[in-house]
């Protein structure tokens, strides 16, 4: 019998190491994703919200099933992503796709049921030639409204590798090509009806943001009438380390429903509204358990080398992102704190779990409980873009396993991947 008062607590470090062989693998909280989940599906909206998980984030199966079976549907990055998608129960009515490269197997998805937002002219164009002339075809255009916010590090040039909106990204239909009327050209060559405007440009956590960004999207949607739904991408800023601020949705969202309610008002038509969260959904609901696998000292450093790296966790190298680390020390003994530096396993200096908060190039110092070899450190912050974006095989590591956790219990979700799966392809 389990005592009610106390809940019964998740598989030990040991116990899921065991049960998937060995470290490194993810774990991710049930109740976390869930409860994620909920907040989401309880975003402020006056005329109806569809709720998307932007897949890209982490596409494993159980994943995508915990979400389909809390009424949350699909924003897919590619035809890849799409059939991941349908594999995993979901309908091809309940996709939609905004994808940097349109392949051709867009037609033949379209026409089964699958929301297209044409995200250049020339997917404009590709969508047109493709059902010019066909009865009840709508598609989407993602537009870049020529403001960004989100990323970090951000460089003179206003570069940042995680901005998507502005003149510095490439993605969505540049504002200038709809002042300019060459969206409108097209339109009107193929006759295209666009149902849904879309507009990802991270909208970060600040309710003023979001008023703007809705009030900029509602403007496309004015000009065409045919516009039914307002899909505002995703991008919500989540605090993974102590003192980071994460996005208040019912906040940032009440903001929103006020602009919809106005644009009611001022022209009579009811937009839906549609968020894509990723980052929101899952980043806070996944950790990477790891062990320190070896230590090394230099003249000015003392470094741990995990048996895990840039094959499971890439942010940090790609973008400077900050992740929290936590020892677990296996033997009970009380130990003291020190400053180290934190890398991976691969041969590539860049390789760095802890790089300088705000100089993604340098070496950041980090305290924590001082480390033997074989104690684990847990990586948190690690559910959105890391088992899902990595140099996976890099020097020909397997790819870790994921296990899904909640209270009193766990199972494997994705198994290691073995040596031989490396090469299975190779003739
Ligand atoms: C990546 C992406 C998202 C999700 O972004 P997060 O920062 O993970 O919330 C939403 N919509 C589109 C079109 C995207 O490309």
């Amino acid at each position: 019998m389990t005592n009610p008062s106390k809940p019964p607590s998740p598989p030990s470090s040991d116990a899921l190491a065991s049960s998937v062989g060995r470290t490194p693998f993810f774990a991710y909280s049930k109740e976390g994703l869930s409860s994620s989940a909920d907040q989401a599906l309880s975003f402020p909206n006056p005329y109806g919200l569809t709720v998307r998980y932007a897949m890209k984030a982490c596409p494993t199966l159980s994943i995508l099933k915990l979400f389909h079976s809390k009424g949350i549907k699909i924003d897919a990055s590619s035809v890849h992503e799409v059939e991941r998608a349908l594999r995993a129960g979901y309908d091809y009515e309940d996709i939609s796709l905004s994808t940097q490269e349109l392949s051709e197997e867009f037609k033949g998805l379209v026409e089964k049921g699958v929301k297209l937002n044409c995200c250049s002219l020339n997917q404009l164009r590709a969508y047109g030639e493709a059902f010019k002339g066909k009865k009840g075809f709508k598609c989407g255009i993602r537009i870049n409204p020529g403001v960004g916010s989100g990323g970090f590090s951000k460089s003179t040039t206003g570069f940042s590798k995680t901005n998507v909106g502005g003149p510095t990204s490439s993605f969505g239909i540049w504002v200038g090509s709809f002042t300019d009327g060459s969206i409108q050209q097209i339109i009107e060559k193929y006759g295209i009806e666009v149902e849904r405007i879309h507009t990802h440009i991270g909208s970060g956590s600040d309710p003023e943001i979001w008023k703007s960004v809705a009030v900029k999207s509602l403007e496309f949607a004015e000009y065409f009438d045919t516009v039914t739904s307002l899909n505002l991408g995703g991008g919500y800023k989540v605090g993974r380390n102590p003192g980071e601020v994460s996005t208040d949705l019912q906040e940032c969202g009440g903001t929103v429903k006020t602009a919809f309610e106005d644009f009611e008002k001022k022209t009579g038509r009811k937009i839906k509204l549609e968020i894509e969260p990723g980052t929101f959904l899952t980043a806070n609901n996944g950790a990477l358990v790891t062990r320190v696998q070896d230590i090394v000292e230099t003249s000015d450093y003392k470094f741990y080398k995990l048996d895990a790296g840039m094959t499971d966790i890439l942010r940090p190298s790609l973008y400077g992102a900050i992740h929290p680390c936590t020892v677990l020390p296996t033997s009970g003994a009380d130990r003291e704190k020190e400053e180290v530096v934190i890398v991976g396993h691969c041969c590539e200096s860049g390789d760095l779990m802890t790089p300088l908060p705000g100089d993604p190039e340098a070496l950041g110092k980090r305290e924590v409980t001082k480390a033997e070899i074989g104690d684990y450190c847990v990586i948190d912050g690690s559910g959105a873009y890391c088992s899902a974006m990595n140099t996976k095989n890099y020097n020909s590591f397997p790819e870790a396993a994921e296990v899904m956790v909640w209270e009193g219990g766990g199972e494997v979700i994705r198994k290691r991947q073995t040596v031989e799966q490396q090469w299975e392809n190779e003739i």
